[in-house]
Formats: C-alpha cells, sequence, structure tokens
C-alpha cells in the first residue's frame, strides 16, 4: 500500500512547482492531510474541488488554467485506457482499511466465490478470501473493476458459482457482464446481500423501448478526458437519426447529470459518456450509445 509520505518524492520525479491536485468524494475528508504533506515539501497545492469520478476524469483544463506542472490524481490507479496528457499525471490509489468481523458469509448459498472489488478495497480481498474459506467453501481472488470495465470478473467467470462484490454501493458491481448470482459485501455496515442485477436489465430494456417512440434525440458527450472515446460515434449517431427524419442535436458537458437536462425539448437522451450514468433517474428515456444499435436494429 502507498503511503502519503512517499507522494512528495513521486512529485520530485517530474519537477513540478505547483501541482493540481483530484480526489473522489470519500477522500475530501483527508485534502488537508494530503496538501500539507505535499506543501511540506515546498511545491504549491490547487485542490480541483469538483467530484471526481474516476481515473477517466482527468482535470487538464484546470490544471493548464492554474498553470500547474503536473497532476496528481489520488484515489484511482491508471485508466485502462491511454489518456494523452502533456501535464504529467502521478495516480496515486489510496487503499482504506475495514473491519469485516461481524460480517456473515453463511448467506452465500452457492460453493465456489469470485471476489471482486474497487481500487480503494483491494487490500481486503485476502482477509475476505480466508473468511469464505472459514466457511468451509472456495474462494477465488479476480482483482479490480471498475463501472466501466470488469475483464477481472471475467476472467473467473467460469470458475465460479456466484460473485461476492466488497466495496459499497451498486455502481462497480453493475458493470459486470454475467448470470451468475452477485453478492455484494458492504463495507460500512457489513451487510451480505445478493445484487438483483435483473431490475436493471429491465430497466435498460424499458428506456431501449420507450425511445423507439422518441421523434427527437440529445446525443451526451462529456468532456471528461477518459470518456469522451465514443465522441466519433456521436457524430454518426446524428448524422444517422437525421437522415431517418429524427431531430437529433449533439449536447457537451462535463458531468451528466438528470437536472442539466431540465427544459430540454427532446424525447430521449443517447449517453455516450460512463456507462453507469444511465442507472441514474432521468425524466425521459436515457440509453448508452453501445445500446444505439438496438435501437435501429442497425450498426452505426
Ligand atoms: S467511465 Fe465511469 S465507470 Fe469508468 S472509470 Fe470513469 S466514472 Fe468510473
Amino acid at each position: 500500500m502507498q503511503n502519503i509520505v512517499d507522494l512528495p518524492e513521486e512529485i520530485a520525479k517530474t519537477n513540478a512547482k505547483r501541482v493540481l491536485i483530484q480526489l473522489p468524494e470519500g477522500l475530501k475528508r483527508n485534502s488537508t492531510e494530503i496538501i500539507a504533506a505535499i506543501e511540506k515539501s515546498g511545491v504549491e497545492v490547487v485542490y480541483s474541488i469538483d467530484a471526481t469520478y474516476g481515473a477517466c476524469d482527468i482535470r487538464l483544463e484546470e490544471a493548464r488554467i492554474m498553470k500547474c506542472d503536473a497532476i496528481v490524481h489520488v484515489g484511482h490507479n491508471k485508466f485502462y485506457r491511454d489518456i494523452k496528457s502533456e501535464i504529467p499525471v502521478i495516480y496515486w490509489p489510496w487503499e482504506l482499511e475495514s473491519d469485516i468481523t461481524g460480517a456473515e458469509f453463511s448467506g452465500i448459498k452457492e460453493n465456489v466465490i469470485g471476489i471482486i472489488t474497487s481500487i480503494q478495497h483491494k487490500n481486503m480481498m485476502e482477509k475476505v478470501k480466508s473468511r469464505i474459506e472459514e466457511s468451509g467453501k472456495t474462494a477465488i481472488i479476480g482483482g479490480q473493476i471498475l463501472g466501466c470495465w470488469s475483464g477481472n470478473a471475467a476472467k473467473i467467470e467460469r470458475q465460479v458459482d456466484a460473485f461476492l462484490f466488497v466495496g459499497s454501493g451498486k455502481f462497480h458491481p453493475l458493470g459486470i457482464k454475467s448470470d451468475k448470482p452477485l453478492y455484494t459485501l458492504d463495507l460500512e455496515t457489513r451487510k451480505i446481500e445478493i445484487l438483483d442485477t435483473k431490475i436493471f436489465e429491465k430497466r435498460r430494456y424499458a428506456s431501449i423501448f420507450r425511445a423507439r417512440d422518441a421523434k427527437s434525440f440529445a446525443i451526451l458527450v462529456s468532456t471528461k478526458e477518459g470518456q469522451s472515446e465514443l465522441l466519433r460515434k456521436a457524430k454518426r449517431i446524428k448524422d444517422y437519426l437525421q437522415k431517418n427524419g429524427k431531430g437529433a442535436c449533439i449536447l457537451v458537458m462535463d458531468e451528466i447529470n438528470g437536472e442539466k437536462l431540465l427544459g430540454l425539448q427532446v424525447d430521449a437522451y443517447i449517453n455516450t459518456a460512463c456507462p453507469r450514468i444511465t442507472d441514474g433517474d432521468f425524466s425521459k428515456p436515457m440509453i448508452n450509445a453501445t445500446d444505439v444499435e438496438l435501437l435501429f436494429s442497425e450498426v452505426l
């Protein structure tokens, strides 16, 4: 596990005199400690206070405007897709220690359990494995997943009867594409529960179904560096929709949320950014760009 006292040494390798730091919401309370540790080494810190959801979210523009020589991205490891940046980015994962003494593993019915987690709780995997094995079952460690990438779950899927996600919330496990039962161990409440992914699948198909009748669409693009890979697809979708007599416009914003979309005179949204956005609540049908083919039965 990386220690905050080693961070100045990492920053020194870039020769930065001023850095922009980004933290996920859960680490805001540690910001004073992080800033103090960096500034003690003579490097000036500018803290980007907007929420940072993942390693896809690199605040290059802010760093440029604030004349920072490097970005310190705390709480995540390097994104699996390459993000081009002329400003060096230091990824500083932050693992959290949790007590799982009271967690009740007997509620998991299956025998071979695949353990997956988010970056903050990677250090808990061995402990969880031991607890599962104490109950006479087999545990296989898959590793870290993201809400948009679950390769570490896919690689062990054939060997396991069920998955156990160790962490908090549904954001990460909902990215897993598998029919196997999926349990979650919430590290705050220590509760193990089965996650009904079918509800979310039904919602997804209901949105696709409702969007079929839409006459006009807003295609949503995020400025977050790692979320704009579908930009070219946004243009293709717009052209296709217009050729087929539908209204279509491309909207750009940093964070996509329902509030910003209120008042728009369109019938449906197509999201080209983080695929987990569509799990939220929106007043009109919202589908992912990767599902557009299902909408029109045509490859765009
Ligand atoms: S695209 Fe979404 S799920 Fe993927 S890293 Fe970014 S915020 Fe997380």
